[in-house]
């Protein structure tokens, strides 16, 4: 044991120094290899094997997923910018983009360059806590990642002894047990870009907010006219003899493309299936 013995690394075997790998919370060794296959916020000491293997097989596709689901808002009025913008942060560069209709962002620094570029969700976009089966729990936490008042993202200011801004971070909270907070800091005089760059994020927050509670009640106000529709459609078919289960099963189905947002809703309020 010590600085200079080397130990296997549980993914790949390669055996590496203390300076080449990390600990997972399982014990087990990871190389700075297979760790960059990993969520670059990820901290190694929170992550069990089953953890690091999984975002090692999910990393890369959630990133595709995210860059194709720009094209499929190109023609909403949604805020979904493709390109990254920048923020200069002290020592830092930090690139992040949005899309507010899947409600998922993506962070990634100069210093990420071998790492996937990791994707982030705004409901789980709160203060981290253990995960829990009591079901109170589950809805105070549902209603905290609902809080359009909340601004979850927060930066932290030192000030040197003359009272110049010496030292900034900004510090995303996050649902996750290998990451919990997303944390960039930098010595910097300059507090106002990391002000500007926390606002941007809980502002976008909010946009995806209301979007979830737009896209809600329209689908309640599709369900109660979905419902009139089949109450009408049963009753006319009874009348004439026709079949109830056909009028009830349409009905269903209409309610369950509801659901899956696959009706829209003609000027006159009739709906149709996309
Ligand atoms: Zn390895």
């Amino acid at each position: 044991m010590g600085l200079f013995s080397k130990e296997a690394c549980t993914f790949c075997g390669t055996e590496v120094g203390a300076l080449k790998r990390s600990k997972l919370a399982t014990k087990e060794f990871i190389c700075n290899d297979c760790k960059r296959k990993t969520n670059y916020f990820a901290r190694m000491s929170w992550t069990t094997k089953d953890q690091a293997q999984n975002m090692m097989d999910t990393l890369g596709q959630e990133a595709a997923d995210f860059e194709a689901s720009f094209d499929a808002a190109q023609n909403r009025f949604e805020s979904a910018e493709h390109s990254f913008n920048t923020w200069d942060l002290g020592s830092k560069r930090v690139h992040y983009r949005c899309n507010t209709r899947l409600g998922a962002f993506q962070i990634n620094l100069n210093e990420m360059s071998r790492y996937e570029i990791p994707v982030f969700w705004f409901d789980r976009m709160m203060p981290y806590e253990f995960q829990s089966d009591n079901a109170n729990l589950s809805d105070m936490r549902r209603s905290k990642a609902m809080n359009a008042g909340a601004n979850y993202v927060e930066v932290d200011v030192t000030k040197g002894d003359d009272g110049k801004v010496i030292h900034c971070m900004i510090t995303i909270p996050y649902d996750d047990a290998c990451i919990r907070e997303i944390k960039i800091e930098s010595d910097t005089d300059d507090a106002s870009a990391f002000q500007d760059f926390a606002d941007r994020i809980n502002s976008d927050r909010r946009a995806w907010l209301s979007k979830a509670k737009f896209d809600a009640e329209r689908k309640n106000r599709m369900q109660v006219r979905n419902l009139g529709d089949t109450a009408a459609a049963v009753l006319k078919a009874a009348v004439k003899g026709e079949s109830v289960e056909d009028a009830v099963k349409e009905g269903i189905e209409m309610a369950n493309a509801i659901e899956e947002g696959k009706v829209k809703q003609s000027f006159f309020g009739k709906l149709f299936k996309k």
